[in-house]
């Protein structure tokens, strides 16, 4: 038997970053950008206006006090010009221009009386507080410089990254690609979910949730289907599969019984199965099929089997081919509210919910601890990893946590 680390760098070692490509932005969100990124333009690309108000030279008003009526000035209003437009006419001394946020400064114009410190006049303008040269002015290049690199080679793309892409002058951008994945559910029980079920029937859940584990950890789920016991029709799926996608997620058919076609269609096309030191997640399919070697992950059917290998191999392989890193999740430490039991000799991945405490984080292990309890895999917002070695964990105990959401916040019904 291996243990889970053992396998999981055996995974990691199969596969690779995908090649870069160029994306139109918003398909960037998560990726890894694959060049350093330098602006088309200065930002902002001209001087222009902070504020509604009139443009004036600040020494034809500077001397305006808002408490002294016999200090205010009326200037006429010549121009005016909106976002978007240009003064026609340069700004002579003891004129306004009425001018709109965003709008491009008249030349000889080198201060903003933002429209609440005036009577808001169109043909003439009475100036009740006066301003310094430069006020509510923001100056070419005051952000940005043309040329100047706004963001390296490795970051990743945020919402907030592609607001400085576009203002920069960039529609696309070169990114480490998102892998395209199918995902299969097999069994002879599953039935679609929202159909009814007939004796001996199961709802078909491994397949949405893989889809949506491939969706969260930032990878492309193309395709969700799900399969009768039947190894001719498997291998069929798979091998088809291979030319279409970067990697394929199959779940069940890969233990023992005397249905597990996963196993049997596989194991002679580039497919190992092994045991892994781990509960749940014992059986594990794992390798590269078709003429690109596409990995292939085949986990075990048991929901919560399915959930856990996701999570200790395919999301790191996922996040390994688009450079994402870090690969694991964060390593918390925890203080258990509750016993756990634990077979000898396998590493188990026990479901819990973590709280802050005082002193550091909580775990309350979920009642269900066994593979099938799918509500109690719903309630947990961590993994707690109890070693090997170990066969029983009392309250109290210290143990490895992994955070699966970004906090705590699970409601439990
Ligand atoms: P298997 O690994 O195929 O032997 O399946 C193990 C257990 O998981 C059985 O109880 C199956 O009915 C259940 N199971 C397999 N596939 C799924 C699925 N897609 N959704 C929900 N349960 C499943
Ligand atoms: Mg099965």
């Amino acid at each position: 038997m291996r243990s889970f680390e053992e396998h999981r760098a055996a995974v990691l070692e199969a596969v690779s970053p995908g090649d870069p490509v160029r994306l139109p932005l918003v398909d960037c969100l998560g990726l890894v950008l694959c060049e350093d990124v330098s602006s088309h333009v200065d930002l902002p690309p001209f001087d222009n206006s902070a504020m509604d108000g009139y443009a004036v030279r600040a020494a034809d008003v500077l001397a305006a006090t808002d408490s002294n009526e016999s200090t205010w000035v009326t200037l006429p209003v010549v121009d005016e010009v909106a976002a978007g437009g240009v003064a026609a006419r340069e700004l002579g001394a003891g004129e306004a221009i009425r001018i709109m946020t965003g709008a491009m400064m008249p030349p000889g114009a080198d201060a903003i009386v933002k429209v609440e410190d005036t009577d808001g006049g169109t043909e003439k303008v009475l100036v009740r507080a006066g301003v310094p040269s430069g006020t509510s002015v923001r100056p070419a290049g005051q952000d940005v410089r043309a040329h100047e690199v706004v963001l390296a080679s490795g970051a990743v793309v945020d919402a907030r990254r592609i607001a400085l892409l576009a203002a920069t002058g960039h529609g696309e951008a070169l990114v480490r690609p998102r892998p395209r994945v199918a995902v299969v559910s097999t069994g002879a029980e599953l039935v679609p979910a929202g159909q009814p079920l007939l004796p001996g029937q199961i709802h078909d859940s491994n397949s949405h949730m893989l889809e949506a584990l491939v969706r969260e950890c930032g990878a492309n789920p193309t395709h969700r289907l799900s399969i009768d016991d039947d190894g001719d029709a498997v291998l069929a799926l798979v091998t088809r599969l291979a030319d279409e996608v970067d990697a394929i997620v199959t779940s069940g058919g890969v233990s023992m019984g005397a249905y597990d076609v996963v196993k049997e269609s596989l194991r002679d096309h580039g497919v190992d199965f092994v045991q892994v030191a781990m509960q749940p997640g014992k059986p594990q399919g794992f390798g590269r099929v078709g003429p690109r070697r596409i990995p292939v992950f085949a986990l075990p059917g048991n929901p919560v089997s399915s959930y856990v290998s996701f999570e200790v191999f395919v999301r790191p392989a996922l996040r390994r081919m688009m450079g994402l890193e870090p690969e694991f999740r964060p390593v918390h430490r925890a203080r258990l509210l509750g016993p756990l039991s634990s077979p000898p000799g396998r590493t188990q991945v026990a479901r819990a919910v973590a709280t802050r405490g005082e002193g550091g984080w909580l775990a309350d292990p979920v009642w269900g601890q066994a593979s099938h309890f799918v509500a109690d895999l719903a309630r947990a917002n961590c993994l707690v990893i109890v070693p090997a070695e170990t066969t029983r964990i009392e309250a109290g105990d210290d143990l490895e946590m992994w955070l699966l959401d970004d906090g705590p916040g699970k409601v439990t019904p």
